[in-house]
């Protein structure tokens, strides 16, 4: 290229005043631009003015896109400035002028930095660079990088030096970031999923509580599940014969055997049958009473896990369970999540009746609010605390020296915080 980088000075006049006054819109439309220009973005900051105006900058790794918006004039403002040649400013222009309703825009495009008047220095770029970040990960300029999940009201921001892995699969985008504070981190469309440093909180919750309650567990189903620390901890019990995992998504489970090891330890364990498909389908071929345990750990409801929410699926897990099967769920947030929460809740009891659903918590610092719900609803007399041996409980969590699971944990799990229990009651 014969510049560095090249600006696009651009004015979209006759936008829809409304849109421009949506910052939620306006920051999606921003993200959505940049990336299908083939940037990628390093963080976002978008700020809605009182009474109206949005401004924001997207900080994309060649550089950034910035705006400022006059709803009153039906009036946008946008910078787009790229530098090397792997983006398409133009691309974003258009994205822009269809997502703002414009009724025309026009842009000018400047050459900033022209080589020609340049002269590159001769200096040691090791000591402009940290060493860790040109080792791992794709080379980042600085250490200040955040990957963030929000939503409209509450973002949760991680430092990290780096993403390990980034592929777009047929379900999902599928991210493996090296955060500074909790290690590898998962993430499947922008939202986490687990992280080296709390994910036993969540493998070990979700397995040991139906497996300790359960008589004789011979046979579990994990729906979902691709970062294998859900099968890891259901085949630290020798009891069973047969642990079936169904995960839609191949890509994950790939991410997570190369740059989370410690938690896919368990994919060349005898005993566990992989399949690569979907849990709906899987679940609606399987047969009458074939399984002890069914654990669903899944996404939340949106995309491939959609249909994991449904009374369609859970009735097909009633009838696959045996007859005193139990079934967990990851039911997720009472706070983050609270209407999924609520009507969740209700879907169990109506399948498997009122007294037969339980629920308890957990609490794992990289998800939303830190507090995680799971679900307990046993088909036969299975009972969370009735059939809890403490003594058993004690033995298994200090043999496998587990580091959240344990007796006192077991039961204190199902003692709700009132807010909680009035949500499901
Ligand atoms: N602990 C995480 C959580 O609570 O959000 C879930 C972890 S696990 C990675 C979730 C997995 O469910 C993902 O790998 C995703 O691909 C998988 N999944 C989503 N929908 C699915 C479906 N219909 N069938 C099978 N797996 C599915």
């Amino acid at each position: 290229m014969a510049s560095l980088g090249r600006h696009i000075i651009v004015e979209y006049y006759n936008c829809s005043s409304e849109i421009l006054n949506d910052v939620v819109h306006i920051e999606k439309s921003m993200e959505g631009a940049a990336e299908d220009a083939g940037a990628t973005i390093i963080n976002s900051t978008f700020h809605h003015f009182s009474p109206y105006g949005v401004s924001g900058v997207v900080v994309i790794q060649e550089s950034h896109l910035a705006i400022h918006t006059w709803p009153e004039y039906g009036y946008a403002s946008v910078d787009i400035f790229t530098c090397g040649d792997t983006v398409n400013p133009w691309v974003a222009y258009q994205i822009l002028k269809e997502k703002f309703e414009a009724g025309h825009g026009s842009a000018v495009e400047l050459l900033r930095g022209e080589k020609a008047l340049l002269k590159e220095r001769d200096f040691d770029i090791k000591a402009m660079r940290d060493e860790k970040s040109s080792e791992e990960g794709s080379p980042i300029r600085t250490r200040d990088v955040w990957f963030t999940e929000r939503d409209d009201k509450i973002a949760l921001s991680l430092k990290h030096d780096g993403k390990l892995y980034d592929v777009q699969s047929d379900f999902q985008k599928v991210e493996v970031y090296k955060t500074q504070a909790y290690g590898n981190l998962l993430t499947l469309d922008g939202m986490v999923m687990t992280s080296e440093k709390d994910e036993y909180v969540y493998h070990e919750m979700i397995t040991h509580i139906p497996t300790l309650t359960h008589p004789k567990p011979k046979r579990a189903l994990v729906i979902g599940g691709g970062d294998g620390g859900t099968a890891r901890e259901l085949l630290r019990h020798d009891g069973y014969d047969e642990v079936v995992m169904v995960e839609i998504d191949d890509k994950v489970i790939e991410a997570c055997k190369e740059h989370l090891p410690g938690i896919a330890s368990a994919f060349d364990n005898p005993k566990l049958n992989l399949i690569v498909d979907d849990g709906i389908k899987y679940v609606k071929d399987a047969a009458d009473g074939s399984f002890d345990i069914v654990i669903v750990d899944s996404t939340d409801p949106v995309g491939p896990a959609e249909g994991l929410f449904t009374v369609e699926f859970y009735k097909e897990v009633y009838r696959i369970l045996s007859d005193d099967g139990i079934m967990v769920t990851q039911s997720e947030s009472p706070r983050f999540n609270s209407k999924v929460f609520r009507e969740i809740y209700q879907v169990y009891r109506s399948i498997f009746g009122q007294d037969q659903v339980h629920c308890y918590l957990a609490y794992i610092p990289t998800y939303p609010t830190g507090m995680w719900s799971f679900s307990y609803s046993s088909k036969g007399k299975a009972h969370p605390l009735k059939d809890f041996n403490a003594e058993e409980s004690k033995a298994f969590a200090k043999k496998h020296g587990l580091k959240y699971y344990n007796e006192g944990i077991h039961q204190a799990a199902f003692a709700l915080p009132s807010f909680v229990a009035e949500m499901i009651s």
